[in-house]
């Protein structure tokens, strides 16, 4: 998805390879493997200190929250929906546009609280799916399994105003 928005992505799986990143995705897959491989190599302490835009999807939203790297103040609970045959896709109203989002939603998580630093980018039957605190976006969805680029390009967006701020 990245590639097809003319952005230069490389994969992260070792610490160091986070230096001169100018963001970071944490994609969807499971929690519980990506913390304990991410204790394991180093990971967790690196992209806690990673001060790039970071987005986070499915699994990758509930790494980011307040029981786990504590990046994002959110109370996420895993596979709320649900198991596997519960998966289900959903149209959703994006902040500020009409034209709806199909949200893919594979054992997804679901946000029990939010804090106050919290802004609601979509929501599905009144629960917040897509969030951002500051550099950090959220969803409890697949972005990228869409032919849909909106959520990566608002990420893109945030990058590019970290950047402008960092220079
Ligand atoms: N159920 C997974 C977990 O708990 C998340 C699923 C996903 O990323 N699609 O980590």
């Amino acid at each position: 998805m990245l590639r097809r928005l003319g952005v230069r992505a490389v994969e992260v799986r070792k610490p160091e390879q986070l230096e001169g990143l100018d963001g970071l995705v944490i994609p969807g897959g499971e929690s519980t493997t990506f913390m304990r491989l991410m204790r394991l190599y180093g990971l967790d302490e690196a992209v806690r200190e990673f001060s790039g835009p970071v987005l986070g999807t499915c699994a990758g939203m509930i790494v980011l929250d307040r029981n786990h790297l504590g990046a994002v103040d959110l109370d996420v609970d895993r596979n709320a929906y649900g198991r596997q045959v519960a998966s289900f896709e959903a149209d959703l109203t994006l902040a500020g546009e009409s034209e709806p989002l199909r949200g893919v939603f594979i054992r997804a998580p679901r946000v029990r609280e939010a804090g106050p630093e919290v802004e609601v980018l979509a929501e599905l039957d009144r629960e917040p799916v897509l969030l951002r605190q500051g550099r950090f976006i959220v969803a409890s969805f697949h972005p990228e399994l869409t032919e849909d680029t909106r959520v990566h390009e608002r990420f893109l967006d945030v990058v590019r105003e970290e950047a402008n701020v960092r220079a």
